[in-house]
């Protein structure tokens, strides 16, 4: 009888133990910027997004939505690699424009490879932009950083395989702008990228939607939109097709608004509605910048704080 309470004690002690294990708190993050999606076209209509209001809407926190109590801001001027920088650093840095140099600091990428003793490849970022190579690393090389229309290839071997091979080619499809990768081809290599190294820590930068608003292309925009709805329900299925999803949080936001009327085009100082924005964030919460008399402040300063506080608590 004696041999079978210590069993039965065991097994009690397992599930016990199994209990806390599904409970623990996700520690990969996978975090999306749709860079200048305004908060207007996420929330005002739901003519943008239908797969995600219809599918993920009830699984989601959401920031920045009209009637609620948080808000979300650009904490830097709103021009994308000031913000960037603020969503790495968590500090409003001396960057205005998109012409700054290599960032000045260590950046949250950089510092959960380190404390966490990741290798190289745990850690990546996947952009459409040339800029995000400069934002996404204070030292060159310490994490996986592909941009623009730069090849990819194996982080270990230097190899390239045939998803690489097929999407280093395509992605070569002149753009309006130089220095510019199409964001189907960055989203295909994120998520091969993805399947195969599963990556404790991946950015995945998306631009379309404010490249084709620069050239005040509507139509274009709209069709950006909806590959990122593409692009929202497909990384979660790929995530449950995996058996990682519960374990992984995906945290999205943007850079910065745009102007109001018929300056949707453009963004920056001079339109200050272009300072707030919105986020998503599914299986954690993102970290509060600050509260006031209004509701709970969040910026792009947050990102930082919520990375940290997933990955390292
Ligand atoms: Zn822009």
């Amino acid at each position: 009888m004696k041999k079978m309470a210590i069993v039965y004690c065991l097994i009690a002690l397992i599930l016990q133990y199994s209990t806390i294990i599904i409970a623990a708190q996700p520690k990969n993050v996978i975090y999306v910027t749709l860079d200048g999606l305004r908060w207007q076209d996420l929330y005002e209509t739901k003519q943008y997004f239908p797969t995600l209001w219809k599918k993920h809407a009830e699984t989601a926190h959401f920031y920045g939505k009209p009637g609620s109590n948080k808000y979300f801001e650009v904490a830097s001027v709103p021009i994308s690699q000031p913000s960037y920088t603020s969503q790495m650093t968590g500090k409003v840095l001396s960057c205005f424009d998109n012409k700054c140099s290599r960032i000045s600091q260590e950046t949250v990428l950089e510092f959960i490879k380190l404390k966490l003793k990741l290798k190289r490849e745990n850690v990546a970022v996947f952009s459409s932009w040339k800029q995000i190579n400069l934002v996404a690393e204070h030292t060159a090389g310490t994490i996986v950083s592909n941009n623009s229309q730069a090849a990819m290839t194996d982080p270990i071997t230097g190899k390239v395989d045939s998803t690489m091979l097929r999407l280093n080619q395509q992605q070569t499809e002149p753009t309006p702008y130089e220095g510019y990768r199409y964001d189907r081809y960055t989203y295909q290599q994120a998520i091969h990228y993805l399947k195969k190294y599963q990556p404790k820590l991946l950015w995945i930068g998306l631009f379309d939607a404010d490249s084709e608003a620069h050239l005040n292309n509507k139509p274009g925009y709209d069709k950006a939109l909806r590959y990122f709805d593409y692009a929202i329900d497909n990384l979660i299925e790929t995530l449950k097709e995996m058996g990682i999803y519960q374990d992984t949080t995906i945290i999205i936001t943007t850079d910065h608004g745009r102007g109001d009327g018929k300056n949707w085009i453009t963004h920056g100082p001079s339109y200050p509605e272009s300072k707030k924005t919105w986020a998503i964030s599914f299986n954690t919460e993102i970290v509060p910048d600050g509260q006031n008399e209004k509701g709970t402040y969040y910026s792009t300063k947050s990102i930082r704080k919520t990375i940290e506080k997933i990955m390292l608590s």
